[in-house]
């Protein structure tokens, strides 16, 4: 079960939950963890839902790393967010109803970050495409984190180069 997920350099609660989310795959390596993620969940039957949300987040913090955002992305977060109502806590502050499933759960949270700024800080690498949350006082932080992005390529590569000598 390597390297998957998580990594040092967790984002925040609630939106680690979204980076958590975005690493059930590792898009080089072909490596899918997303069923036992929607397992986990009770969410078996939403896998289409949730490959489709996923990958469209991921062009969304792939842009929040400055590369160019896809309308049908937008589309797709757009539908999801239907499902996402606001209402008033206690207290009298505008909230985000929580009452959908767990991909409802993140859609909001999405909104949320949007809304308080932190979410310009989830990007996607450009080199590995693995989420991390970016805590440089600047926000210029364009790779994940050396050691796995060093050691998701190698695997990479590896796998190639086999695949190579074996044809
Ligand atoms: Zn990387």
């Amino acid at each position: 079960m390597s390297p998957r997920y998580d990594d040092p350099n967790a984002a925040p609660e609630p939106l680690r939950q979204d980076k958590i989310f975005l690493n059930s795959v590792d898009v080089n390596n072909k490596e899918e963890w997303l069923p036992e993620w929607l397992r986990a969940r009770g969410l078996s039957r939403e896998r289409e839902r949730a490959t489709e949300l996923r990958e469209a987040l991921r062009v969304l913090v792939l842009a929040n790393n400055g590369l160019p955002l896809e309308q049908s992305a937008v589309e797709i977060v757009n539908r999801a967010a239907q499902r996402v109502s606001l209402r008033l806590d206690a207290d009298g502050h505008v909230d985000f109803a929580r009452d959908g499933d767990a991909l409802d759960e993140l859609v909001a949270t999405v909104l949320a970050a949007m809304l308080d700024g932190s979410w310009q800080r989830l990007k996607a690498c450009r080199n590995c495409y693995w989420s991390f949350y970016d805590y440089s006082p600047n926000r210029s932080a364009t790779w994940c984190s050396m050691q796995l992005c060093g050691n998701r390529n190698k695997t990479r590569a590896y796998r190639s180069r086999r695949k190579a000598s074996a044809t």
